[in-house]
């Protein structure tokens, strides 16, 4: 059932935009396995859900606005059977909201329908928007999916097969993505050529195959690990088996550094290590870098729970239950006084007097983004008797904005790029506050190449100034690490001619 959830409240946390599922498995309930991996990854999106279905002649998408089980009953599953689908759950932003939003995006090239689920933002989608409505192609959202969607038509109607489509827009579009394709009989995924968006590749035991935004959706479909999709590459899955190839070339690694804080689930694995083993790392680094007197340690729950068992066994203080969650409040909204702000924390969060009265608090959250939600949770806890709070973020100072595919704050919401520590401390009515270091989160996270913006102003895709210009602060200029690429400065008509010489 539709169901329009209001808008996002501005709390304290990024918010990863969505979440993809694809598999390819003939004789399997694929509508119902996209279901329930939808359901593992609902975590990175809750406005709305959607699942497309191939059957060997078409493709049926059902999609709604609310979450995976508000979207889907038993019965609109058992209609839906085929052999191969993809799943998308969404987390809705300012401007794209709506039915129209929801994914799978639905298309027509020729005479073959697509259905395309994207993670990520495409930074020059405005662009091509526009010279695809030159063209008289029609858009039904001004989403970058649909976007990316209409690309693929557009180059695979010129006469290419589908995967070629698919390489053309790679070449095409800039930004972070993580795309899963369906067409009646073949699976595709791919992945932008930094590897910013996560998409990972899964074996069933029989023979069928699965990708996904996170391994817990690998495991609650019973497949096994494989790989992560590379930088760059689109992968096919058909009766033909599973094919690879280059899309585009890949560039300088960027996974995001923010799924290791926040997003990812603690129990998804990436570079052979559980993410509540590095959040429990990034809690132990944060003891060593910002210890304090006190009597007990306590999480915001549940994200900051890993890391405060990491801060309590490397400081010797005890861990303790001090903020109980209310786990059937997805999302709060916002509140247009004080007091109507304090219960939507209310409704999420309260306080265990029994367990903090009388006590010196160290309060581990996994970050602090705009600040909004830690004041209230500081004077929860001192109103139910604390003697001391001290707040402690797993995470590096969150100073810049994301655009690859995260809801952040424009700059002047970020109490980081705002204010200094002892303005912080006072703006959270807190006894003390420290933040991890940059230096401290990479010691707790596999080597990798990392996408660290969001702290550093470090871009790895350069951003087109009309992008970004009323998010940053006066003053402030991103740190392009890369310029676009050739192709993506071209109009489509030159980027066709290109491609055709290329071959
Ligand atoms: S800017 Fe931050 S949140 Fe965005 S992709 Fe980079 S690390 Fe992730």
């Amino acid at each position: 059932m539709a169901q329009d959830s209001g808008a996002p409240e501005p709390d304290d946390k990024l918010h990863d935009e969505c979440g993809v599922f694809g598999v390819w498995a003939p004789g399997r309930d694929v509508a119902r396995m996209t279901y329930f991996a939808l359901r593992a990854l609902q975590h990175r999106g809750q406005e709305s859900a959607g699942i497309a279905v191939g059957d060997g002649k078409t493709v049926l998408v059902r999609k709604d606005l609310g979450l995976v089980t508000q979207v889907f009953s038993d019965a609109d599953l058992a209609a839906m059977p085929g052999h191969v689908a993809c799943g998308h759950c969404r987390y809705g932003t300012a401007g794209a909201k709506g039915w129209e939003a929801a994914q799978p995006h639905l298309s027509t090239i020729n005479n073959v329908i697509i259905a395309l689920a994207h993670n990520g933002t495409l930074v020059n989608f405005d662009d091509l928007r526009r010279e695809l409505i030159d063209m008289a192609i029609p858009f039904r959202s001004n989403t970058d999916s649909e976007v990316a969607a209409k690309l693929i038509g557009y180059f695979t109607q010129r006469g290419h097969r589908l995967r070629t489509g698919i390489a053309h827009t790679m070449r095409m579009i800039e930004g972070g993505y993580a795309m899963v394709l369906v067409r009646e009989n073949a699976l595709y995924a791919f992945r932008d050529p930094h590897g910013i968006r996560p998409l990972v590749l899964g074996r069933l035991g029989d023979g069928g195959w699965v990708v996904a935004s996170e391994t817990c959706a690998l495991d609650i479909s019973g497949a096994t690990f494989v790989r992560e999709i590379e930088p760059g590459e689109i992968i096919r899955i058909s009766d033909d088996g599973l094919r690879s190839e280059r899309g585009c070339r890949p560039l300088t690694p960027a996974n995001c550094i923010f799924e290791h804080v926040y997003f990812s689930r603690p129990d998804s694995v990436k570079d052979g290590s559980s993410f509540y083993l590095m959040r429990h790392r990034m809690g132990a680094r944060l003891a060593q870098e910002a210890p304090v007197e006190a009597d007990l340690v306590i999480s915001v729950p549940d994200s900051g729970t890993p890391a405060a068992e990491g801060f309590a066994q490397e400081s010797g203080i005890p861990f303790g239950t001090g903020l109980i969650k209310n786990r059937y409040v997805a999302r709060t909204f916002i509140q247009p006084t004080p007091e109507l702000r304090q219960m939507g924390v209310r409704l999420k969060l309260n306080a265990l007097p029994d367990v903090v009265r009388g006590k010196r608090l160290v309060m581990v959250d996994d970050s602090v983004v705009r600040g909004t939600t830690s004041l209230q949770i500081v004077r929860m806890l001192k109103e139910a008797g604390a003697t001391e709070v001290h707040v402690r973020s797993a995470s590096p100072m969150v100073t810049w904005p994301c655009f690859y595919g995260i809801d952040t704050a424009n700059q002047d919401q970020l109490i980081a790029a705002n204010m200094d520590l002892e303005q912080i401390r006072s703006r959270l009515e807190a006894d003390s506050v420290a933040f991890l270091s940059t230096e401290g989160l990479f010691a707790c996270v596999p080597p990798n190449g990392y996408c660290t913006a969001c702290f550093t102003g470090a871009y790895p895709v350069q951003i087109p100034r009309s992008f970004y210009e009323e998010k940053f602060l006066p003053g402030y200029e991103p740190n392009n690490l890369a310029p676009a690429s050739k192709t993506s400065q071209m109009t489509l008509v030159q980027a066709e001619e290109l491609l055709g010489q290329e071959g």
